[in-house]
């Protein structure tokens, strides 16, 4: 579900602004990359609609090439960048840094597809001979003091006299961005500013290491009595696992959610439960080498300590500056208004699995092993949805059509099948779609569709971009795919989905809608801000359930009867089923992530400080956080979602108030002005427009958190 453009966030991540936009046209001074090579990856696109990428002649041979190659000519032209006589303006050095980096960006498309769809040894292996060298790469840029000055002079100079919109956006952005990872330092503190990032980094890997450690380490082995209550599917794996091991016979539990989680939920054995619940959860947490609580505090030791180098009190205020929140304490708030009617229904959710438990004659009291348990009992009896019959309703090519409805419906866009042959695709069962105006005709891009799972191939559903939309050098049209896991249906038969992967069907669909609707002049406009990105695609889920979408695409495969409103209405109502429980371990670890890092980390002590915070937060004792501090890897693996954790409630929040603008209106989902100021301030802006005045520009005010406490079936109660 949480998917984006893998190349482009890696890019980002990795070489900050400067490369981060393999998007804009080839600009006219560049013949010299036409000339320059044989190898494929590094030749420039070419085909019908602009140019389209190469996939029928990709090879994993000439990847590792073709990236160095890449990197080499854009460092080449970072250096004349930097090292231009001329004074530095907006145009000799922004709009040149937002121009570059076009090859290496493309040479990432086919990047992105060796990683995630056409995965294989081979390329995982020149993967992790390229990681460091792009590092290297990423740091060349960031830390190229002369490319800086001139990012500051004009920087300064558009603090006096601002440039246009667009231009004082990027100009910001592009600053910011050297500024916070420390280019404005001086010499002696970029070195400690440099110390401290390669500790860290082997601090996260460290951190990471001991986590799989623990989670290769506690496996717990059952025997054949022991399987009461689990399912078929789960018995044969379990049974595999063991024989892999080398224990032939028995079943293994691994010491991982996909083996805990179902685990927990299904077997009647309470005590077994318990074990595998208490391994679980102590991961990282054991007391011995792979324990985590000390590494934990030198880490945060070390961020505060590095954002104190750049003047900032904290880890979180350094952080949040550029997100949508932007401020811890702005995060809190909204964490905070949530949190007691998470609890409060946690307490009704234990009080409903305590009764089930009593009626059962079980003679317990509901311990954190339990909930998984008696919750899918208390689900049965409450909510018992057929989830084969809902089924029958949905099926991919249908609910394809449906997404080209809604496209339709509210960004006026036309889909039209590419003829086969005409665009190059990676595989046969990759089908590409046109996008144009409904009205005008006017093109506007590609959509790549890859459906079905495969060897190789990533798990998971996501989107993402082989040319984004941008103006500054002429209008480029998109390329975005989708890419899902559906399984592969013999010829001819319908290929049938579950709600929930309906649901992320819509959901990557938006990100997709996200990319197409882009009206941004630079490439750096169209970064993703964290806290933000989520939201659009979340709001298009919502679509699938509207009347126009069940009427003429949620049809049964053999009546062709739409799925009725009942079923609807029970799959409604099943949604705000144990939000008690995933609201609370969703929040407690945001929260922790939180507090963690706005706290003295002079002399912490990991563990108190965890069991400290939840006995004042009020933490349900049925229930542990989602990820215990020890092995909280968003946090601690790496920065990813250090002090970022609330970011998904925050895209809720977004969601569930946008999706409240559609219900008030006259037209409902399809009404035309909202639909309008949807895509004029939410989606076409992209990052060219702080997110917070771009949400401000549709709602008429601030988004409230009313609608995301009603989407989960909490008490209302009026708060800002
Ligand atoms: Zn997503």
């Amino acid at each position: 579900m949480i998917s984006k453009s893998i190349k482009a966030a890696l890019l980002c991540s990795i070489v900050l602004f400067a490369s981060c936009k393999k998007d804009e046209k080839q600009s006219e001074n560049k013949e010299e990359t036409t000339t320059m090579s044989d190898n494929v990856l590094l030749q420039e696109w070419t085909g019908p609609y602009e140019g389209v990428p190469a996939f029928d002649k990709m090879n994993v041979a000439d990847i590792k090439e073709a990236v160095e190659k890449g990197m080499e000519l854009n460092l080449a032209e970072i250096d004349v960048i930097a090292n231009n006589t001329e004074p530095a303006t907006f145009e000799n050095t922004i709009v040149a840094m937002e121009a570059s980096g076009k090859t290496l960006g493309d040479v990432f498309t086919y990047y992105g597809i060796l990683s995630s769809n056409m995965s294989s040894p081979e390329f995982r292996e020149i993967q992790g001979e390229l990681a460091p060298k792009l590092s290297e790469f990423s740091s060349k840029i960031s830390q190229n003091s002369k490319l800086f000055q001139r990012i500051k002079t004009v920087y300064d100079a558009s603090q006096k006299t601002p440039l246009e919109a667009e231009a004082q956006r990027v100009v910001e952005l592009t600053y910011k961005s050297f500024e916070m990872n420390g280019a404005n330092l001086d010499d002696a503190k970029k070195e400690r500013y440099a110390e401290i990032n390669k500790e860290l980094s082997s601090l996260y890997n460290d951190f990471s290491d001991h986590v799989l450690h623990d989670e290769e380490n506690y496996v717990t082995y059952l025997t054949k009595d022991q399987l009461n209550g689990l399912s078929e599917g789960f018995v044969k794996s379990a049974a595999k696992i063991a024989t892999d091991k080398g224990q032939d016979g028995k079943y293994a539990i691994t010491n991982t959610r996909s083996s805990m989680d179902p685990f927990l939920t299904y077997s009647t054995e309470r005590e077994l439960r318990k074990q595998v619940w208490t391994n679980y959860y102590s991961r990282g947490d054991n007391g011995d080498e792979f324990d985590n609580n000390d590494l934990i505090a030198k880490i945060l030791k070390l961020r505060r300590e590095r954002v104190e180098l750049l003047g900032y009190d904290n880890y979180a205020q350094w952080r949040l500056q550029d997100r949508m929140a932007k401020t811890p304490e702005n995060a809190m708030a909204l964490m905070n208004a949530v949190w007691p009617a998470a609890i409060g229904r946690v307490a009704e959710e234990v009080a409903d699995m305590q009764t089930v438990a009593n009626e059962l004659g079980d003679n317990i009291t509901i311990e954190p092993w339990d909930y998984r348990y008696y919750a899918e009992k208390v689900r049965k009896k409450k909510y018992d949805l057929d989830s084969d019959e809902v089924k029958q309703y949905l099926q991919l090519d249908k609910l394809t059509q449906a997404l080209f409805f809604t496209a339709g419906e509210l960004f006026n866009f036309a889909f039209t099948p590419v003829e086969e042959g005409k665009v190059p695709v990676f595989h046969e069962d990759v089908k590409v779609w046109e996008v144009t105006d409904k009205d005008s005709g006017k093109h506007i891009g590609l959509w790549y569709l890859d459906p079905y799972a495969r060897q190789g191939k990533r798990s998971g559903a996501w989107a993402t971009t082989y040319r984004s939309y941008t103006s500054f050098e002429g209008v480029t049209n998109v390329l975005a795919s989708n890419n899902s896991n559906f399984v592969k249906p013999a010829p001819g038969e319908a290929v049938l989905v579950s709600w929930d992967d309906a649901t992320t069907f819509f959901h990557e669909f938006g990100h997709a809608l996200h990319f197409f609707s882009a009206n941004v002049k630079y490439p750096t406009l169209n970064g993703g801000v964290r806290d933000y990105t989520e939201f659009q695609s979340q709001l298009l889920e919502r679509w699938l359930s509207t009347d126009k979408v069940i009427n003429q695409f949620l049809v049964h495969n053999k009546t062709g009867e739409p799925i009725p409103a009942s079923l609807v209405a029970k799959i409604k109502k099943a949604s705000t089923f144990n939000q008690g429980f995933g609201t609370t371990e969703y929040l407690a670890s945001a929260l922790m992530d939180m507090k963690l890092h706005l706290a003295d980390p002079e002399g912490i002590d990991i563990d108190k400080f965890e069991r400290e915070t939840l006995a004042e937060l009020k933490m349900p004792k049925e229930l542990p956080m989602r990820h215990r501090t020890p092995h909280f890897g968003h946090v601690f693996s790496g920065e990813g979602y250090a002090t970022a954790y609330y970011g998904y409630m925050w895209a809720d929040v977004l969601t569930a108030d946008a999706s409240e603008a559609f219900a008030e209106a006259p037209g409902g989902f399809y009404d035309k002005d909202v639909a309008a100021k949807l895509v004029k301030y939410l989606f076409a802006p992209r990052n060219a427009m702080d997110p917070a005045e771009a949400y401000r520009l549709f709602r008429g005010r601030d988004a409230k958190i009313e609608a995301l406490m009603r989407d989960r079936g909490f008490p209302v109660t009026t708060t800002k």
